[in-house]
């Protein structure tokens, strides 16, 4: 080893011991005949001393140190005489008598340090010097030890990891696929999977029993924030299972993730329908770190003249706890947020109640003290709070004061980034309608089981169908997904049918899965996981591009190695394009 410790593990019992380390230089600071370095690893930050007194040539070199270049020393450990209380290594220093510079370097591009003055696309260029940053280099060390956590756990239930392959043909998750296309098989492609799923039901066909795979997968999206065009997947499955057994067991795995990387005690996972969720939060990922519930007013607000509410088909209020302290110029700019086209509303109205229990709205032209006490009723609304209130179409109202709950547990500071509540969302619509090609898409995706006492329904309201499906949300975004399966080949084939596949479409795409559901397929279901936005929720960021070591930019571009790039026609023609 060229190094006798880390840059973090020096303290006062390792006082006149002689050590080496190695490092990068983080910062040099010159006083008359002394010189200090902080010397930099991942972990932690050392200070070395260097004294003229002992040594004229040690500090000369020492002086010709600059931001980054990577040395080794050896010297003594010795107690500091201005501590630094905020480090861990920040009581001594080493007072050194051989330094060696191991390599020089160039001055960085932006600064090493945890408040860098580097933009994302220069950070993003250079990579390697930003994961040099401590923030950025614990969310990956987080990232280690939620994997390691979640393996933990899952060999420890007698799960096996299984390697699918990467190079296949298409799987209808209902994204765009990665070609790839085939040398040796020209104007044949394969496409890199969007996930396992239908290779771990084949391992359940095969009677593997339980199966996972912390595994990439290939979506070609438009860019959103928590998108990646290449993601990791903690993907799963189980045989003899059904839905309940499925949550149990991934409720413990998380609980035990959140337990082992970050200390933290999730509680039990509330399970709620879908249509409750989109009820009561307007949302099929609710963030259940505040209340804020959705309260329906349509039958009690209409009648009173106020022509919105009387044409509205819905009416749907919130309570804002505390907040009728919230100014009119807040309210204002409250009522432009919801106002703005990507949600869409028309108008905000509020409802405050006075610290003498009276009420100030702004449709008090409609709304007398008794008829707005019945808002206040339905709203469990109080002295101090405010009501809000939005109205049209169910589904639109629904979705808007989703977005207006969602601003105001932010105004409010109600969605702690260091607070974490998950629930399930169960009972999802098997089919959603596609207004622009006239048909049903599976909402999952197609080898999902409908909820059996559904199934009657298949011939007169397809629509009404419930999956045998589920989703865990935590803090608002959706982080796993899963279903029981189909494994019957007639109702797979029913399945293809409602989704308008024809027989040879279904054959040509799925006719391996269909085949081996003939030989003794078990009932089987599982789930995956996100483990990037996992990962981003655990370290409290917003970005899943912070917890991945080498991310696309927006563009889906990797700045660092310029990819994509053009190939050579001769490459282009090796391969028949
Ligand atoms: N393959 C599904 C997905 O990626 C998850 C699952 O059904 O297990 O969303």
């Amino acid at each position: 080893m060229l190094r006798s410790h880390t840059c973090g593990e020096l303290r006062l019992s390792n006082i006149n011991d002689n050590v080496t380390l190695c490092g990068w230089v983080q910062k040099r600071r010159d006083f008359g005949s002394m010189s200090f370095v902080d010397l930099r690893d991942r972990y932690g930050i050392t200070q070395l001393s260097f004294n003229e007194d002992y040594d004229k040539t040690l500090v000369e070199s020492a002086r010709s140190l600059a931001r980054e270049f990577v040395i080794q020393i050896t010297g003594k450990v010795t107690e500091r005489s201005n501590k630094n209380l905020k480090i861990p290594t920040g009581e001594v220093e080493i007072v050194v008598d051989s330094l060696k510079i191991l390599n020089a370097s160039l001055t960085p591009p932006f600064t090493i340090e945890d408040d860098t003055d580097g933009g994302e696309e220069i950070r993003l260029k250079y990579r390697y010097l930003d994961l040099r940053r401590n923030p950025v280099q614990s969310k990956l060390l987080v990232r280690h030890a939620a994997n390691k956590a979640i393996r933990n756990f899952l060999n420890g239930e007698d799960f096996v990891e299984v390697e699918t392959p990467y190079l296949i043909k298409s799987t209808p998750e209902g994204a765009r696929d990665f070609v790839v296309p085939s040398r040796m098989n020209q104007n044949q492609f394969y496409a890199l999977p969007q996930s396992p799923q239908t290779f771990k039901q084949l391992l359940m066909v095969s009677g593997l029993d339980r199966y996972y795979q912390v595994v990439k997968c290939f979506r070609d999206e438009d860019f959103r924030a928590d998108r990646q065009p290449e993601f990791t997947q903690i993907d799963c499955e189980m045989t003899f299972v059904e839905r309940d057994d499925v949550l149990k067991i991934f409720e413990q795995m998380i609980r035990q993730l959140f337990h082992e990387s970050v200390n933290y005690d999730l509680g039990e996972i509330p399970v709620i329908t879908y249509a409750d969720a989109i009820e009561t939060y307007g949302s099929d990922k609710p963030d259940m770190r505040f209340g804020m519930t959705f309260n329906n007013i349509t039958s009690i607000a209409k009648g009173y003249n106020f022509g919105i509410f009387d044409n509205a088909e819905s009416i749907l209020s919130i309570c804002a706890k505390g907040a009728a302290s919230l100014t009119r110029k807040e309210i204002d700019a409250i009522t432009d947020y919801v106002k703005r086209p990507q949600i869409g509303a028309k108008g905000l109205i509020y409802c405050r109640v006075n610290e003498d229990g009276s009420f100030k709205s702004s449709v008090d032209k409609f709304f007398d003290q008794e008829a707005l006490a019945l808002w206040a009723e339905a709203n469990k609304a109080e002295p101090g709070d405010i009501i809000f209130v939005l109205s049209g179409d169910l589904s639109s109202t629904q979705k808007q004061l989703n977005e207006l709950r969602l601003h105001l547990g932010d105004k409010l500071n109600l969605r702690k980034t260091n607070e974490f509540k998950a629930c399930w969302v169960v009972d999802f619509p098997l089919l959603e309608w596609d207004e622009e090609t006239e048909r049903y898409h599976a909402m999952h995706h197609p080898f999902t089981s409908p909820i059996v006492e559904d199934l009657s329904l298949i011939e007169t309201d397809p629509g009404a169908i419930r999956a045998n499906a589920y989703d865990m949300a935590i803090n608002g975004m959706e982080v796993g997904g899963g279903s029981i399966r189909i494994h019957d080949k007639a109702l797979q084939q029913r399945m293809f049918d409602l989704l308008g596949f024809t027989t040879e479409e279904a054959k040509a795409q799925f006719g391996f899965l269909m085949n081996a559901f003939e030989y003794g397929a078990p009932p089987h279901g599982g789930i995956a996981f996100g483990f990037d936005r996992l990962c981003a929720i655990l370290t409290g960021t917003d970005s899943i591009r912070d917890v991945i070591a080498f991310p696309k930019n927006n563009m889906g571009r990797d700045v660092m190695i310029d990819a994509p790039s053009p190939i050579s026609d001769e490459q282009k023609k090796e391969l028949g394009l």
